[in-house]
């Protein structure tokens, strides 16, 4: 009876994949992951395969870490369940609460706990709203984000994600959303501009844009530190100071979207520090508890929680909160993933391996179909282009980024294309030999990729 079934005798049809054309993956059938370990996951047919972007930028300590096993199963035990409802709360919410505000790169008040990372960004949004009330500037909420964001799904932050497949058949209720520029140097910067001078600019267009909307409604600037499903974008050089210098001129708070680049991921605990940015929100998930259970943090400093707990008080509760926020389970999860990032040194890792993966990127630069590589840390990409000279994108039919990722897949490496920029964030714990082979196997996929559209 508990016989494993395969694929084919299952009803795998059940499943509505998020992220794909369903159309065509009904012909194409879903990739069944049965388990892993360490950097490594096995498919049904017991095949095995680099996770080079750590399932979702998630499992930094890699698979089959028996701690994190132990501390979700000890927890079960003692308290599978509570919530974090009125004054109400749990041993493992504020031993992980107490942890993350000690780690906070700027003075941090107060952490929210959720589920996701989408939940995480819509708190965020709800604050903003929250303190615009109490601080008696009912029109101070409208919020900048960037062409490219990725900051969740939920009705609210889909309307924050500049990405048009989230909501191109439908509209968003969510009008006080301002787009500003994705800050891409090799795609949008001008012939001979510097990357500081791009910044520059872009700081300036970024107070035109406040100014044209004025600073009387303009609340809040969210950013990910590196943009993840935008493309792996890396921001030019003096960008995040130049930017919260306007952000501060006109008192404009900034919501650094931590979810992929926190917790080790540039190379620093948090992508803030790597980046110079000063921010008054941050939000965690993913590797705040290495994908293993689900959970999400907010953290706020006085400046957004101080007006918020005052309008509270006027209207008498909080009333923001999710049954699965701060699940104790994945609190408990969370807190031993932050004492092994200690113990083991996460970061004495990562800057031990970050070059072997940048520099190992960067030799794909001759590569003929590559036009820019890019990366800091453990996440980098790589930009795939018709023409080298002119950066002239491939037609999108051909699907070349599709393409290289199957290939790869056939070489035994799961990577993701955000069109045709192949992205790499592999568990925190890889080695250099480890990112050499992953490597070895994408420039086999890229070569066969090139030879098919130069016969073809
Ligand atoms: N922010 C960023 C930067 C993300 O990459 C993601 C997820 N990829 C989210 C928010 C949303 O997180 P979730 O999928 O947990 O809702």
């Amino acid at each position: 009876r508990a016989r494993n079934r395969t694929t084919a005798e299952r009803d795998v049809d059940s499943v509505l994949h998020p992220y794909t054309n369903l159309i065509r993956h009904q012909e194409v059938g879903p990739l069944v992951i049965t388990h892993g370990k360490g950097v490594k996951v096995f498919d049904e047919a017991g095949r095995d395969y680099f996770e080079g972007l750590a399932g979702l930028w998630c499992t930094s300590l890699g698979w089959g870490e028996e701690r994190l096993v132990e501390a979700a199963a000890a927890q079960m035990r003692k308290l599978p369940f509570y919530h974090l409802f009125s004054h109400k709360t749990h041993d493992p919410a504020v031993e992980l609460c107490e942890r993350l505000l000690a780690m906070a790169p700027v003075p941090m008040s107060k952490v929210f706990l959720a589920g996701s990372g989408s939940e995480a960004n819509d708190t965020a949004l709800k604050l903003i709203r929250y303190r615009a009330h109490a601080l008696g500037q009912p029109n101070k909420i409208k919020v900048i984000a960037r062409d490219k964001a990725y900051h969740g799904v939920t009705v609210a932050t889909a309307a924050l994600t500049g990405l048009p497949n989230n909501h191109r058949s439908f509209g968003l209720p969510v009008d006080e959303v301002i787009r500003a520029a994705c800050p891409h140097h090799y795609r949008f910067a001008r012939p001979d501009e510097s990357e500081e001078a791009y910044s520059s600019r872009l700081a300036t267009e970024l107070e035109a844009q406040i100014l044209k909307e004025g600073p009387d409604t303009v609340a809040a600037f969210f950013a990910e530190p590196v943009m993840g499903a935008g493309g792996v974008i890396v921001p030019p050089a003096g960008y995040f100071p130049k930017i919260q210098a306007v952000l501060d001129k006109y008192d404009v708070l900034l919501v650094a979207d931590e979810v992929i680049c926190g917790f080790g991921r540039t190379g620093k605990m948090f992508g803030t520090e790597t980046f110079g940015i000063r921010p008054d929100m941050m939000t965690l998930a993913k590797g705040l508890s290495s994908g293993y259970a689900p959970i999400s943090a907010l953290m706020v400093n006085q400046r957004v929680y101080g007006p918020v707990a005052e309008e509270s008080g006027r209207i008498g509760v909080f009333g923001h909160g999710y049954t699965y926020g701060g699940h104790p389970v994945s609190a408990a999860v969370a807190v031993e993933t932050l004492k092994i990032y200690a113990e083991r040194d996460i970061l004495a890792q990562v800057n031990a391996v970050a070059p072997v993966l940048q520099d190992g990127l960067a030799a794909f630069r001759g590569h003929p179909l590559v036009g820019e590589t890019r990366g800091v840390g453990l996440i980098g990409a790589v930009e795939l282009v018709a023409d080298k000279a002119s950066k002239a994108p491939f037609d999108a039919a051909l699907g070349i980024g599709a393409r290289v990722v199957a290939k790869a897949q056939a070489h035994g490496v799961i990577l993701r294309a955000m069109g045709d920029t192949v992205a790499f964030a592999p568990p925190l714990i890889i080695s250099a030999e480890e990112i050499r082979d992953l490597l070895r196997r994408f420039g086999q996929a890229l070569d066969e990729a090139h030879g098919e559209i130069t016969r073809a």
